[in-house]
């Protein structure tokens, strides 16, 4: 694999999943992301994150470079621009990813785990703060013999082993943040039983490959991070910065999600100018201090992580 940051240089990115329609949840990541970059003087790259290409339908990738390029966020290389980093869909990088999950399967670190979903979901099992079960290792240690007939009945999925140890870091918006992987999450996904490789691995082999040097993105992800950092650790590669950035809530202090048809770009494009959907979300996350129309340029020279709450912003009623 190619890695390469730049030296010197701020690298961001937006690394969308397009599984629907953005909504607003999605573009003020984006904002904040561009934002960063721009305000250092640095290049953003767009990645699309349609790992399951099933519920990432090529359509959605081309809506979302649409919607994004109507609001005036332009990227300097990825998606279908393209680039020297290529390619920018994970769909099209089972090749590269293999690669790397080599070097983790050759460090004796890799097992196949049998377990269902609903064996890990049970009523019991206790939670990681993102909603997934902490695993508690129960196939971690299975004999040759016992793995040979389980197969018979299942294709596993694959887990990294993870250590008893602190994992810390300083996150540009949320603060330090400490997790130990082996207590608050456990050994972790890095292949599903019909091959496909987990988000985790991919977004460290791509954000690495890219020369990204800062990860800006929701903090549904904040508790990602140490996984991510312990991959970077054992594959070589040099870690990027975080920031972690608030959840945007419905007014009523719903999570917005892509089934909330009227926050999606569809419907809002109808309703709003560009400038006003960035002015408007410039305003809820605290970069201006009026909802006034506004282009993502005009908000680069004042933009400050300081000025970014660190609490979930919910939408003020009647602003959209
Ligand atoms: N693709 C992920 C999402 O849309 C974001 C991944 C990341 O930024 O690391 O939720």
């Amino acid at each position: 694999m190619e890695a390469g940051p730049v030296s010197g240089a701020v690298v961001g990115r937006f690394a969308p999943s397009p599984s629907g329609r953005l909504h607003l949840g999605n573009l003020a990541c984006s904002l904040l992301a561009w934002l960063s970059a721009k305000s250092q003087g640095g290049r953003i790259v767009l990645r699309i994150e349609d790992l399951d290409a099933e519920r990432c339908p090529r359509i959605y990738a081309d809506l979302l470079e649409q919607d994004l390029a109507w609001l005036g966020l332009v990227w300097d290389e990825g998606g279908s621009t393209g680039g020297p980093h290529g390619p920018y869909y994970q769909s099209e990088c089972a090749d590269i990813y293999t690669g790397q999950y080599k070097k983790l399967e050759a460090q004796g670190l890799v097992y196949p785990c049998f377990c269902s979903r609903a064996q890990l979901h049970a009523a019991s099992a206790p939670h990681t703060s993102d909603g997934n079960v902490i695993y508690p290792g129960t196939c971690r240690d299975l004999t040759a013999a016992q793995i040979a007939e389980k197969r018979k009945k299942k294709a596993p999925a694959y887990r990294v082993r993870v250590p008893d140890e602190e994992i810390t870091f300083l996150d540009g918006c949320m603060g330090p943040h400490t997790e130990n992987l082996l207590r608050d999450c456990g050994d972790f996904y890095l292949r599903r039983a019909d091959g496909v490789f987990a988000y985790q691995l991919a977004v460290v082999v791509d954000d690495a490959r890219m020369g990204v040097t800062e990860v800006v993105r929701g903090s549904d992800l904040l508790s990602s991070t140490a996984r991510q950092l312990y991959l970077y650790r054992l594959l070589g590669l040099q870690a990027p910065t975080f920031a972690h950035c608030p959840l945007l809530l419905a007014p009523d202090g719903r999570r917005l999600s892509k089934r909330d048809g009227d926050q999606s770009l569809e419907n809002l494009r109808e309703k709003y100018t560009a400038q006003e959907i960035v002015g408007k979300l410039a305003y809820a996350y605290g970069l201006q201090p009026e909802p006034a129309p506004c282009t993502p340029e005009s908000l680069i020279s004042g933009f400050s992580w300081a000025k970014v709450p660190k609490q979930d912003v919910c939408l003020p009623e009647g602003l959209f």
